[in-house]
């Protein structure tokens, strides 16, 4: 559902490499787009729908599962109508704009008895993944402090991403993700805690949405984290200090190869598509009733510190406490 630049260039050949997806139809607003994927790809023109008469698809056995990859502040809408279609669900992150939204999309999808999930790639990718491996084992010890950077120049300034109303905010939404990401992830606690700080340079071009925010999490077992993201320069890292030694990774969050180091040792960046692994593992969980790893929940948990972050730069507050799930 919806055709732009991710579902083109990522979603559309990740298929290709998926061992348990087929694509099987399209939702779009542009009815000559959306027959060239049905020639590409080769589905029915039958499964083409629009955003009007989308709550059809519940008669169409063909499709088990929905990919929202549209703006943001459209996800909830999509969520909730495909959870009524009776389909389970990926969401694109972030898979909400507040997590008030993200609460209304996970009771949307129990109710309906389907799965949510978030397009968190990097769960699947090997070298991200080692890091968080190392945690808790010899000779790492638990994480102390993970630093977390994801930042690009914003081209275009007419696009959706720099409107409120459609992408929910900046930076933060679109990329900070990724380092609420990482902070969470490798730490493996939920923070407690958060001060940010937000800088904006070009107050025409980010009118109304943030262009640079850092933020700082606490986690209850002591751990802390350093995150910063922004539409005004480039950054793409992460570093995990462990009890013992530490390890780094550049490109951390992009589409692969993640590379980076381990105690030393270099991680072999190895090529493969992180979205076919994510689509194949939603399957598996589909059809073993198990909840994915990067369920709605994680969504949630996400907005909760996202939600933190806006708080404390409009309070002006040092610190401002996250809501528990
Ligand atoms: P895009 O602008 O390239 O595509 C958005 C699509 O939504 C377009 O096909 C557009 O026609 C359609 N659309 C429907 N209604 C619209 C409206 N009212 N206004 C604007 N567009 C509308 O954006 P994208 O880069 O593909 O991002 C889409 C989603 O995917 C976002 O939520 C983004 O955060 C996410 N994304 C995720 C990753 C990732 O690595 N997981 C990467 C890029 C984007």
């Amino acid at each position: 559902m919806g055709l732009g630049n991710y579902a083109t260039r990522q979603l559309a050949p990740a298929f290709k490499e998926t061992h348990h997806c087929k694509l099987t139809g399209v939702v779009s607003g542009d009815p000559a787009k959306a027959k060239r994927w049905s020639d590409e790809h080769g589905f029915a023109p039958e499964n083409i729908y629009d955003y009007e008469n989308f709550d059809s698809i519940a008669k169409n056995p063909d499709i088990d599962v929905v990919y929202i990859v549209l703006p943001n502040s459209m996800h909830l809408e999509f969520i909730e109508r495909s959870a009524a279609a009776g389909k389970h669900v990926i969401c694109e992150k972030p898979m909400t704009v507040t997590a008030e939204e993200s609460r209304r999309a996970i009771k949307a999808c129990r109710a309906a008895g389907v799965q949510l999930s978030v397009g968190y790639r990097l769960h699947f990718d090997p070298n991200y993944r080692a890091l968080m491996l190392a945690r808790g084992t010899a000779p790492s010890g638990q994480v102390r402090y993970v630093q977390a950077d994801m930042a690009f120049p914003m081209g275009n300034p007419n696009q959706w991403r720099l409107r409120k109303a459609l992408a929910g905010g900046g930076a933060m939404y679109d990329v900070g993700v990724y380092c609420t990401q990482s902070a969470r992830f490798f730490v493996g606690e939920e923070p407690i805690a958060v001060t940010a700080q937000e800088i904006k340079t070009d107050p025409v071009k980010f009118a109304e949405v943030d262009e640079t925010i850092m933020f700082q999490l606490e986690f209850p077992g002591g751990a802390t984290a350093n995150c910063t993201t922004s539409y005004g320069f480039r950054s793409n890292s992460v570093h995990v200090d462990y009890q013992k030694g530490w390890g780094s990774l550049q490109p951390a969050h992009n589409y692969g190869p993640i590379q980076g180091v381990l105690h030393n040792q270099p991680l072999e960046p190895r090529k493969f598509s992180q979205q076919a692994l994510q689509m194949d593992d939603f399957v598996r969980c589909i059809r073993e009733g198990v909840e994915s790893e990067v369920s709605g929940l994680e969504g949630l948990k996400d907005a909760l510190v996202v939600d933190a972050v806006y708080q404390s730069i409009a309070n002006g507050s040092r610190r401002t406490l996250i809501e528990s799930v």
